[in-house]
């Protein structure tokens, strides 16, 4: 027990008895985020300001006990995963302060979901671009501590392309005001985009101030199959130079392919080595010339069938297939590591043929899919955890996925970030004085190591060991 008797006083003080979860079965729901890691926490404590929060960190400060902040728990990382000590739920700061038309900008606490500010903003006729899958649960907080992505990256952008300001509590209750709501800003460091990506190991971030744009009006996708994955690759240069800058390049492999249609029976291409999903928005009559000639390079490039969608409901279908990857692979094995590495788009066809060698050396099941365009795909290594000997297989395959990445110019994590799963990776990706300096910037913020200890960093160079 790292959080003594008073302690616990102090915090049902502050926060009131009902906001301060002690019990083992309150505990266990703040032990674990989407991946399998696993750690219980002391304490979870459920903050509604600001200044609570300040005074939780003011004491967790004072008596050195770690704190991990956590929005809605979808993390693929294990960053949100308590090992002891405060785990400091900002799902109940879940106002949305202001929507402003004339400044194009939103004002959120970290607790509010993406998809609840999206439907906020439809009446603005404005958007608010990035679109993790995990919209519908996960927090603009956790979005903006993993920097988190989504399909329409490619053409938008990702959460730090969005932030303009935030409010910020830091280890011992101070309060941080960075950027605002001005397009332009350079005045000092920037230090807004410090705590975007931060995972929580810097100081907990309390409010957002989002740039918003306006919404496109329409919107229409073609589905594409390819005998050829390094046509399929291709296909995303040949629209790039066509002067299209699609909303989304989606790719599922053939694996994937398989397992949604073994799920779904739609009467997908079983026999294709990868389909593509690519999407185009903006103006109406724009939108329909574009997909058109993005059919037609997916033709020339070898795609055979295409098909074209451009209501609502068409589109729907085909998006269908996308969004059952997930569901379809959780139907083969009990477990998966998904991984989400980055490669230049050049590379993605090298990339994705080293992962289907790796497959088959330590035999194991690799399916992949991901967003192309931006050259960041998730490789799953399929498996079931109560096999150790397939285990063990499976470390050497996501170890040899990590070594393929770095050789081929490219990083451990497009979007989920480093959290606990890959914090032993972090040396051979950044080096010595890249680390030694995000160190340095740690200790300034955080001298006592409080901040969501045990993540980003391995083990031995932490704060405090
Ligand atoms: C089905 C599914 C699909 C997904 N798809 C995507 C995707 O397309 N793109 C993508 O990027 N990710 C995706 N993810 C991963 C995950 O949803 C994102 O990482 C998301 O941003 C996490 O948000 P969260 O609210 O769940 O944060 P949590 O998981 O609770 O926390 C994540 C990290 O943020 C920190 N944190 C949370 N709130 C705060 C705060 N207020 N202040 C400081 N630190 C904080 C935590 O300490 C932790 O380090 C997916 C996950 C699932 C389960």
């Amino acid at each position: 027990m790292t959080v003594p008797p008073h302690v616990m006083r102090e915090l049902q003080d502050i926060l009131g008895p009902e906001a301060v979860l002690s019990q083992p079965e309150e505990l266990i729901t703040y032990s674990y985020d989407a991946t399998w890691a696993e750690g219980i926490p002391d304490v979870v404590v459920n903050p509604t300001t600001t200044e609570q929060v300040a005074a939780v960190l003011r004491i967790a400060d004072r008596e050195r006990i770690p704190v991990v902040p956590r929005g809605a728990g979808t993390g693929l990382a294990g960053a949100s995963v308590p090992q002891g000590g405060i785990v400091l739920n900002l799902a109940r700061m879940n106002r949305l302060r202001e929507i402003s038309p004339e400044d194009m900008v939103a004002v959120v606490e970290p607790g509010v979901v993406n998809q609840t500010l999206q439907e906020a903003l439809q009446p603005y006729g404005l958007m608010y671009p990035p679109d993790p899958a995990s919209l519908y649960m996960s927090t603009i907080g956790g979005n903006v501590a993993t920097n988190a992505g989504g399909p329409r990256c490619l053409k938008y952008g990702v959460t730090k392309d969005y932030v303009m300001g935030l409010e910020v509590v830091l280890p011992g209750g101070q309060v941080l005001r960075t950027g605002g709501r001005q397009i332009k800003n350079v005045t000092g460091y920037n230090l807004t985009q410090l705590f975007v990506g931060s995972e929580g190991t810097l100081g907990v971030i309390t409010e957002i101030t989002l740039r918003l744009i306006p919404a496109p009006a329409a919107r229409a996708t073609v589905m594409a199959a390819y005998a050829r994955l390094e046509d399929a690759a291709e296909t995303v240069n040949a629209i790039l130079s066509e002067g299209i800058l699609p909303l989304t390049t989606e790719l599922m492999d053939q694996a994937c392919i398989r397992a949604v249609e073994r799920k779904l029976q739609m009467g997908l291409p079983t026999e294709a080595e990868a389909l593509m999903l690519i999407a185009v928005d903006g103006e109406p009559e724009a939108v329909h010339a574009q997909i058109r000639r993005v059919a037609e390079v997916c033709r020339r490039m070898g795609a055979d069938p295409v098909e074209m969608a451009t209501t609502p409901e068409e589109e729907e279908r085909l998006w269908i297939a996308r969004r059952s990857v997930s569901p379809a692979l959780a139907l083969i094995k009990p477990s998966r590591l998904t991984e989400d590495i980055v490669v230049p788009r050049s590379k993605i066809p090298a990339m994705i043929r080293r992962i289907q060698a790796i497959a088959r050396e330590y035999d194991v099941m690799i399916p992949t899919f991901g967003h192309i365009g931006d050259g960041n795909v998730h490789p799953d290594i399929m498996c079931d955890r109560r096999d150790p000997e397939e285990m063990r297989r499976v470390a050497l395959a996501a170890q040899a996925v990590f070594e393929a990445t770095i050789e081929l110019g490219g990083t451990l994590s497009g979007e989920h970030g480093i959290g606990l799963l890959k914090r032993e990776f972090l040396p051979k990706e950044l080096g010595p004085l890249a680390i030694e300096k995000m160190l340095a910037i740690k200790k300034v913020f955080d001298p006592n190591g409080i901040m969501n200890p045990g993540k980003v960093f391995p083990k031995e160079m932490e704060i405090g060991e």
